[in-house]
């Protein structure tokens, strides 16, 4: 059986739509205390063109979690495999998500950082599968709304491989 992936959003659509979002938080968050958390490892990629598009000071720290196990389907628990570097206490929060799929993740973590008390706590996810939602959650900065389709790339991998691809893509079996 061999593998070809087949592109959703190329590099350049990711790269101006990357722009805006991040034009967008650093017109709102000037004069705040703004922290960028990373879920790893998916949002690697994504965060580290974010946040060069985010002009203003900030700080970037990451967490990580794991979902998922070898396979593409959620098992519904979240383990923290890497905790934050510092508190967060009195900071302004931008949680920056790969994807959010049943939302299950991200409803974890803002009930995990609410316990630490920033000032406030909000949600950029380069991806959104609504169809597969299993709780709702708000994601304040999107980059698109996609199918329910498994996509690798840009960060996101399956079975820790297509990380490296610099375009979002379906993997096809033929
Ligand atoms: P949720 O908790 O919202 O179901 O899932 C969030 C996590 O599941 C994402 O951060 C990502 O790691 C993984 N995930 C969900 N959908 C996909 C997908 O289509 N492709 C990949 N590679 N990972 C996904």
């Amino acid at each position: 059986m061999s593998e070809r992936i087949v592109t959703m959003i190329n590099a350049e659509q990711i790269a101006a739509r990357v722009k805006e979002l991040g034009a967008e938080i650093a017109r709102e968050y000037k004069d705040r205390n703004l922290v960028l958390i990373v879920v790893l490892k998916g949002s690697f990629v994504f965060a580290a063109d974010l946040a060069r598009a985010v002009d203003i000071p900030l700080r970037v720290d990451f967490l990580g979690v794991r979902s998922y196990g070898e396979g593409t389907e959620t098992s519904g628990v979240v383990q923290i495999t890497q905790d934050l570097s510092r508190p967060i206490a009195g900071e302004d929060v931008v949680i920056v998500e790969d994807i959010v799929d049943t939302g299950l993740t991200i409803a974890h973590l803002m009930d995990l950082f609410r316990t630490r008390a920033p000032r406030s706590v909000k949600v950029c996810a380069l991806l959104h599968k609504p169809a597969r939602a299993k709780v709702a959650v708000k994601v304040d900065y999107l980059g698109f709304t996609i199918d329910d389709k498994f996509v690798v790339g840009y960060g996101l991998d399956f079975a820790e491989k297509h990380r490296n691809l610099p375009f979002i893509g379906v993997v096809e079996r033929t």
